[in-house]
């Protein structure tokens, strides 16, 4: 085994993500405890030219018709001999979309282990040591494991590193003739009526709303405030509003002057996407509920009864 540490690059239109160059800077800390190399794995087709100013110190160009668009299939393939092949100590890869498509195959390809949700590793008398968020981030669970490990790191885990200049490596893909899955096309995310992440006061709903015929209640309230409503991802996800509303981790990041929160009950997933709102009001007739922990002023007051008197009130005020 070598003492390398390897990092899967994603990139996304000809640009490398975020979420990338955090893992840069992660594996740099784990490289200097192993004595290894970072090593970017860049897969793609015409997308070499990205290993440039990646904060590497090599970087596999893996280059393949198949790997041109993101096919969760041939990606795992493609890492899973790189991982056979090189044997490095460590593979972080991001928890983002691609990140979960691939993570657990890759691990399930070449029987090393994964850890999932992490959000700290380090070496520990040469053993792996790692933080993993476990129940949606509610608690943390300190893991062991031997080395060979494919790690799937939460974003905002470790600061981005950037601006290296790697050697590059090309390397030949596996045989990737018999893949199960073809990329067909990219469908663009249904565009919005307003953005979101422009609003300065957000309305937003969540499961405590109950149904798409109470969204009124919020509309109401948006339209006294000049405001516009948003929502959790079950809201959405059931059809109430619209996805392009979603707040959170796999929805849009909000900063308004004025979050209120209806009836969300603040999981990690949520929090990631509205937490530095400048000022945040909890509506939540559970006073254990997490939101209230980055609220600054908070109610328990049902929202049935609160959201009906407040835009009454807001209307009053402004007549
Ligand atoms: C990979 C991943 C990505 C995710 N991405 C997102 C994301 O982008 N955005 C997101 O929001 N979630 C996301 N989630 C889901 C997230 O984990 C939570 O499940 C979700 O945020 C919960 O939404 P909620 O607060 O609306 O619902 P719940 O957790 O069910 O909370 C409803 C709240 O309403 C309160 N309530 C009920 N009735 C009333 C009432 N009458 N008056 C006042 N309060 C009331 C309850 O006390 C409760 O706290 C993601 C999850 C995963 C695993």
């Amino acid at each position: 085994m070598s003492n390398d540490i390897f990092v899967l690059v994603e990139h996304h239109g000809g640009a490398v993500s975020e979420s990338t160059s955090e893992l840069f800077g992660m594996a740099r800390g784990l490289a200097e405890s192993s004595g290894g190399a970072v090593v970017g794995c860049l897969l793609g087709s015409g997308a070499r030219g990205l290993a440039a100013g990646l904060a590497a110190d090599t970087v596999l160009s893996v280059e393949a018709p198949q790997l041109g668009d993101f096919v969760p299939e041939a990606y795992a393939a493609t890492l899973a001999a790189l991982v056979t092949d090189r044997d490095p100590r460590v593979l972080l890869i991001a928890n983002t979309t691609v990140g979960m498509d691939v993570a657990g195959a890759v691990s399930g390809r070449t029987g090393r282990p994964l850890i999932a949700y992490c959000s700290a590793i380090s070496f520990e008398g040469g053993t792996l040591v790692a933080t993993s968020q476990v129940y949606g981030g509610k608690l943390n669970a300190e893991v062991e494991t031997g080395d060979g490990a494919i790690v799937s790191v939460v974003g905002g885990s470790a600061a981005a590193a950037t601006g290296g200049s790697p050697s590059v490596e090309d390397v030949a893909p596996p045989d990737l003739s018999g893949l199960h899955t073809t990329f067909v096309a990219r469908v663009e995310a249904e565009s919005s009526d307003v953005d979101i992440t422009g609003e300065d006061i957000l309305v937003s709903v969540g499961r405590g709303i109950g149904g798409e015929e109470n969204i009124e209640l919020a509309q109401d309230l948006a339209e006294a405030l000049g405001a516009t409503v948003s929502g959790s991802r079950p809201v959405t996800d059931a059809g109430w509003l619209p996805k392009s509303r979603q707040v959170g981790k796999s929805g849009r990041k909000v900063k308004p002057k004025l979050y209120l929160a209806c009836g969300i009950s603040g999981a990690p997933e949520h929090l990631e996407g509205m937490s530095d709102a400048e000022l945040i009001i909890a509506i939540n007739t559970d006073e254990k509920a997490p939101i209230f922990d980055v609220a600054h002023y908070g109610t328990t007051v049902d929202l049935f009864d609160l959201l009906p008197a407040l835009t009454d009130q807001v209307k009053a005020v402004s007549a």
